[in-house]
């Protein structure tokens, strides 16, 4: 699917380019071609008005038969030819031609018959006045080779470095194809991943509820064993219905937040409240949970329900990976524009080679341990999700047996 849409991208980026470049090359090829026949044509009025100014206008006066002029030609002029007011030819040098002015006044490229070959020239035909009354033409014509041999270069050029261009373009357009397709490569498998790691997650506790279901709609024989089997299939559903809650949040939440939904909330105050609950369970689980917060409010513009969530994900995971006696803590401070919540543990801590991929969504050190614990591992995925949509960072020190200290950084407006 990707190489398609690459050859596809490189295909319209060669198309494109290659039309442009083809558009360029023929305008360029024709303004050259008219910009050189001008200054040939200037050249060609500065020859012909010089020879026609050696004439002496007096020979238009004369009524005479063609004749030959004496004179010779320079500037690699072909000819000459003066025609009287009525285009009659009077005098020439070189061919004659047609003894009747057939071309207009202007330039004309026009072929003539050299003894060898056909030699297309560039014919000039100017009306000659006196005193603003028309008395003749005069007509002159130079060969074009110098011309056309230039522009047989320009055309030998643009023949070779057209295709030669165009292949670079189709190359640059196959890595440029690439290249666009990564972020997109790189998204479809992440969620392939993701798909994959979902469905593996809910397949075995959807097994359980149903072997459990079969061997409770087996006609009882005792009724504790029915009762037991309906428990584990409500437990699971419970579990299930919390890591969809989960797959829901991650997918509702992704990329920043809306500047529309943030509102003014006080962190202090948020993880007070917040403290209370796990002050409540911290006996229960035997464990030391102490607070640093400050007793005057910290402000940022945040989504209250999301900051809560991040923070209630690191105390769930510190009270989860602490065993009893251990002690859990949760600081508050400022530093530098930014606020800090660092929740720290003495628990089991984790290795360093599983620290750079414990926010990664369904990485869990010890699978086995977690999945006791009710853990997916998401937990550390939606915290990291939520600070990122607010900007912040989280981050992780931790030491094998020696326990784990987890600090989200957020910027205070
Ligand atoms: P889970 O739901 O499995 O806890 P999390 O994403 O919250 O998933 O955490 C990912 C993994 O990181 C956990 O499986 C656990 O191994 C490790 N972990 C997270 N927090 C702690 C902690 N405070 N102490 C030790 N290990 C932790």
């Amino acid at each position: 699917m990707f190489d398609r849409s690459r050859r596809n991208l490189a295909h319209w980026f060669a198309l494109s380019m290659g039309g442009i470049l083809f558009a360029f090359a023929g305008v360029g090829y024709c303004l050259n071609v008219e910009e050189q026949l001008r200054f040939f044509d200037e050249e060609l009025i500065q020859q012909g008005k010089t020879l026609a100014t050696k004439t002496q206008y007096s020979l238009y006066q004369r009524r005479q038969t063609p004749t030959k002029n004496g004179m010779s030609l320079n500037g690699g002029l072909v000819y000459a030819r003066w025609y009287d007011a009525n285009k009659q030819l009077i005098q020439f040098i070189g061919s004659s031609g047609t003894k009747q002015l057939t071309a207009t006044p202007g330039f004309q490229t026009v072929p003539t018959q050299s003894p060898a070959k056909t030699i297309w020239v560039r014919q000039l035909t100017l009306p000659v006045l006196q005193n603003q009354v028309l008395i003749g033409y005069f007509q002159t014509a130079t060969p074009m080779n110098s011309l056309r041999n230039s522009l047989n270069q320009a055309r030998l050029f643009l023949t070779l470095g057209v295709p030669v261009t165009f292949g670079i373009i189709g190359i640059t357009g196959w890595f440029l194809g690439e290249l666009a397709m990564r972020p997109t490569h790189r998204a479809y498998q992440q969620l392939q991943r993701f798909t994959a790691d979902a469905s593996h997650e809910l397949r075995t506790p959807v097994a359980t509820v149903l072997s459990n279901a079969q061997v409770a709609l087996m006609p009882p024989e005792d009724p504790s064993e029915q009762r037991f089997r309906l428990q584990k299939i409500a437990e699971t559903a419970k579990s299930m219905s919390t890591l969809i809650n989960n797959l829901l949040f991650l997918s509702r939440h992704d990329g920043s937040l809306a500047q529309t939904i943030l509102k003014s909330v006080d962190l202090s105050e948020l993880l007070r409240l917040l403290a209370v609950e796990f002050a409540a369970q911290a006996p229960t689980q035997n464990l030391n949970f102490s607070t640093q917060l400050p007793q005057h409010p910290i402000i940022l513009q945040a989504d209250a329900d999301l900051l809560k969530q991040a923070a209630l994900n690191l105390l769930s995971n510190a009270f989860k990976y602490t065993p009893a006696t251990g002690k859990v803590q949760i600081r508050l401070f400022t530093q530098s524009h930014h606020a800090l919540i660092q929740v720290e543990d003495n628990g089991i801590g984790i290795p360093a080679t599983d620290l750079p991929h414990i926010f990664d969504r369904f990485y869990r050190v010890d699978t086995v341990r977690s999945r006791q614990t009710g853990g997916f591992g998401l937990g550390l995925a939606i915290a990291q999700q939520i600070i990122q949509a607010h900007q912040g960072k989280i981050t992780v020190k931790s030491i094998v047996g020696q326990g784990s200290t987890f600090q989200i950084e957020l910027p205070l407006n």
